[in-house]
């Protein structure tokens, strides 16, 4: 073993698509067939995270690691996938310039080809600049497929008669189509000659397993060719990202962190956001669960830490972590540096996504900061000007700001509320200044029924 190699840790790993393209399944599929191959001892549980450790990957690997010449050249540890797929997991994945995660799988369901939030996570895979693998699935759905329960697709596709090939070609053809219209060039993985330019494409099916190895040796190739900066681990303050808050019995408010760099300990101050500017604490307890088989019962499930060294998926249970956002950093002040260093560089990365601008242009309120990032980032690559960008319900200020922009332009005088509250007496009184204002749950749906009525207005 190479020492100089210790030092790098799994790359994070998100699973993103369109809905019911099977994200979950695939993950499901993946933790429940490399988890039954490996070691007892290598278990290791983290919140939101699940972590596949690559010895469990390679013997099902070992025909492609062979084929492709990575034999014995694969030195990632495993992947740390996230657990929790959907926008929403992804946009708080967020870190200042980029993001969390250092991989990502784009799920496309292979009958379907392209739909609206492939489109979606696309626009902020690429935003985040993310090394990427198109997993086709439902591979299994393509008419007259015969399974082969957890084989590589490679060999799998082999063994298939000639008029099931032909269709899974077509609808690779379609997906590299729909790349090609964005500009991009794609290809089924094992013809792809220049990882820098070319999507590469692993057909699967989270239903029998096939594709799953080929999709994981992708994964490590991307990885150990673009992520190796991102993955060298120092052993300072503990650097990391708010998943998610939330209220747990017995413990008050609780912050699901992602630690992408350094260390965590009990007793640690750290600095993070809220939604009326920094907070810092110190932290009261550490949580992960326990690994699956220590487990003895359903009230037996976490084990307290004194360190989590990154990457991890940690509870962190400290006070004030009410009013946190999801999205938020989290940075561990070390011992006898000054707080307001790090409450600068919270500030910093805060003012990066809550923007406030003269120009004309739209009123955009999210319910995290990740969530708001990914919705400047799509509202502007449809060319939709953002005047203010804020987190939380939709204020009475938001009203008077977009009633502002509203006299001076009257298209761009709104409101887009995603995923947050609109109080009762905010839309009465937006409805006296005449200033409209558009909610959704999913982004996508949202812009179109902002561009859609832009367009009614316009003519
Ligand atoms: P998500 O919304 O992307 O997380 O999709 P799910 O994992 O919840 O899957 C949506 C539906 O598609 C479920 O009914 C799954 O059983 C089904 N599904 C997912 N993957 C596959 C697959 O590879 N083959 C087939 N036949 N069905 C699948
Ligand atoms: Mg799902």
């Amino acid at each position: 073993v190479d020492n100089s190699l210790m030092d790098y840790r799994p790359p994070i790993t998100v699973v993103v698509g369109h809905v019911d393209v099977g994200k979950t399944l695939l993950l499901d599929k993946i933790r429940g067939t490399f988890v039954a191959y490996r070691e007892p001892g290598m278990i290791t549980q983290h919140i939101g995270l699940s972590f596949i450790p690559w010895n469990a990957i390679e013997r099902i690997a070992d025909p492609l690691l062979m084929k492709f010449r990575l034999k014995g050249k694969v030195w990632i540890k495993g992947f740390l996938m996230v657990d929790t797929p959907g926008h929403a997991a992804f946009s708080n994945l967020r870190r200042r310039g980029g993001s969390v995660a250092d991989l990502a799988v784009l799920v496309i369901d292979i009958t379907r080809g392209f739909e609206e939030q492939t489109y979606e996570s696309l626009t902020l895979i690429k935003s985040r600049n993310i090394p990427f693998v198109v997993a086709a699935n439902k591979l299994d759905r393509i008419y007259g497929w015969e399974p082969h329960e957890n084989a590589p697709f490679l060999d799998s596709y082999e063994k298939q008669r000639e008029d099931v090939q032909g269709r899974v070609e077509e609808a690779i053809a379609r997906i590299i189509e729909e790349f090609n219209k964005l500009g991009m060039d794609a290809d089924r993985y094992d013809r792809v000659r220049d990882f820098d330019a070319q999507v590469p494409i692993v057909p699967t099916s989270a239903v029998t397993g096939e594709g799953l190895a080929d999709l994981l040796v992708v994964l490590a190739g991307l990885s150990q060719r673009f992520n190796r900066d991102k993955l060298r681990i120092t052993y300072g303050p503990g650097r990391g990202v708010v998943m998610e808050i939330r209220e747990e019995k017995g413990w008050g408010v609780t912050a699901d962190v992602v630690l992408y760099d350094g260390v965590i300990r009990k007793g640690d101050l750290i600095v993070t956001a809220g939604l009326e500017g920094y907070v810092s604490t110190k932290v009261k307890m550490l949580v992960m669960p326990k690994p699956l088989n220590e487990m003895r019962d359903p009230e037996d499930r976490y084990m307290f830490m004194d360190e989590v060294r990154a990457a991890a998926g940690v509870k962190i249970i400290a006070d004030g972590l009410e009013q946190v956002v999801p999205g938020a950093p989290v940075f561990v002040v070390p011992q006898g540096a000054s707080l307001d260093e790090y409450v600068k560089l919270v500030r910093e990365e805060v003012s990066e996504v809550k923007i406030e601008t003269d120009k004309e242009g739209v009123v955009a309120k999210a319910d995290t900061l990740g969530t708001l990032e990914a919705m400047v980032i799509y509202l502007r690559s449809q060319g939709i000007p953002v005047r203010k960008a804020d987190v939380g319900n939709v204020s009475r200020r938001d009203v008077v700001d977009a009633s502002i922009v509203r006299k001076k332009n009257p298209l761009y005088g709104v409101i887009l509320a995603f995923n947050v509250k609109v109080p009762h007496d905010i839309e009465v009184e937006a409805m006296q200044y005449g200033v409209k204002i558009f909610r959704n749950e999913i982004l996508y749906r949202l812009v179109e029924e902002f561009t859609q009525w832009y367009k009614e207005q316009k003519t």
